[in-house]
């Protein structure tokens, strides 16, 4: 079987399962504990968050929340944030690039009473910087926007965004950075808050990771025990973050290599597709190399999905959580995408465990299907 759909979710590494079993078997205790277990568990809770921040360099700059992925840490700084700064600055900006953990949420709270403002998105998808400076005033309290997309691949200018956003110093910057992690540079500087999932990144499903630098700008959504500064109530779940954190360490280390790796495989695969005269690349050149939207015009992508699932090669539409959604993908038509193009789009998406030979059997098997619907192709 060939996997491409690493945008959805990636293998866990071997390591990262060991650490989650030991860690299972050994140091199964409450941090919360008062006894001489539950202080050990409280040390290596703390010793988790020392290294996370050792990675990347922060003294104290950024508190380290533990959730069960970035749908949790979003949630938690969109909704805490937006709450907090409700009475003096109820503006909340964002963009319709966004994935539904952030875009629903938001649409939630404009239904509370916030007012929703999104910025326009340039034909690359990527934030219409002079659009967001026109949008920027005291008024607005919160500017959330993604480090890379999840259907498309391209990397938003967060440095240029910090800039505009950090002249208003009621708003804060939020950084959905799921799909940036391990395969482009995060940006810290000027952000407030960071989300990111364990499993795009060889980790595990249901382990995250929320940074904010002032955890004070967040009401708490769930009320509990007062675990994670208040803002995460509920037992420590000290296998999953201790694993977590050697999964980012991983991917954080190898993130120029695999950059590398990616970039090389994705070449190979555009430059073999330049072969098909009416075969679309929809993703931006400059986009983040694990990344790969090709356009079938004419055919639909659902059709293409099961042709190549029949020959073994997983891949998606749009995204995973959008794909079972019968409309036409946000995106694409923010890019200015023609209808035809959308309809018949796919992703292909490679992670660390994509091999050289996964991109040789993938092109014979692309020939197939190609043979399979040319007719339909427009
Ligand atoms: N943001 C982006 C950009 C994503 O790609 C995803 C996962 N598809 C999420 C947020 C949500 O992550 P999770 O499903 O692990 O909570």
């Amino acid at each position: 079987m060939i996997y491409l759909d690493n945008a959805a979710t990636t293998k866990p590494n071997q390591d990262v399962l060991d650490t989650f079993l030991k860690v299972n078997q050994s140091l199964y205790f409450n941090p919360n504990s008062p006894h001489q277990a539950g202080i050990q568990a409280e040390q290596l809770l703390k010793q988790a968050k020392a290294q996370i921040k050792a990675l990347f360099n922060f003294d104290n700059e950024f508190d380290i929340i533990f959730t069960s992925g970035a749908t949790e840490s979003n949630n938690i700084a969109l909704q805490g944030v937006a709450r907090k700064k409700k009475m003096f600055a109820n503006e909340i900006i964002t963009s319709v690039l966004e994935h539904p953990s952030v875009l629903e949420v938001v649409r939630a709270l404009g239904e509370e009473g916030f007012e929703v403002k999104y910025v326009d998105v340039t034909k690359e998808g990527k934030i219409d910087l002079n659009h967001l400076q026109s949008l920027m005033s005291d008024k607005v309290g919160l500017v959330t926007c993604m480090h890379v997309n999840n259907i498309m691949g391209q990397i938003q200018p967060i440095a240029e965004i910090v800039d505009i956003v950090r002249a208003y110093p009621k708003a804060h910057l939020h950084v959905d950075a799921v799909q940036a992690v391990g395969k482009v540079p995060l940006i810290f500087e000027g952000v407030d808050s960071l989300s990111l999932s364990g499993h795009k990144f060889n980790g595990l499903k249901g382990q995250g990771v929320l940074f904010v630098r002032n955890r004070h700008e967040i009401i708490p959504i769930m009320q509990g025990g007062g675990q994670e500064y208040g803002l995460r109530s509920g037992t420590v779940n000290l296998p999953i973050d201790i694993s977590i954190v050697k999964a980012l360490k991983f991917a954080v280390q190898h993130t120029q290599s695999l950059n590398k790796q990616l970039k090389k495989q994705n070449t190979q695969i555009k430059t073999y597709l330049e072969g098909f005269s009416n075969i679309i690349i929809n993703s931006p050149s400059d986009a983040a190399p694990h990344i790969l939207n090709i356009g079938f015009p004419g055919v639909k992508g659902e059709v293409l999905v099961n042709a190549f699932s029949k020959h073994d090669v997983m891949l998606s539409t749009t995204s995973a959580c959008s794909s079972k959604k019968a409309s036409l993908n946000e995106v694409l038509l923010a890019m200015g995408i023609p209808s035809i193009q959308i309809e018949g789009s796919i992703r292909i998406s490679l992670g660390a465990n994509t091999t050289e030979s996964d991109i040789e059997t993938f092109k014979d098997k692309f020939n197939a299907v190609y043979d399979e619907v040319r007719e339909l192709l427009k």
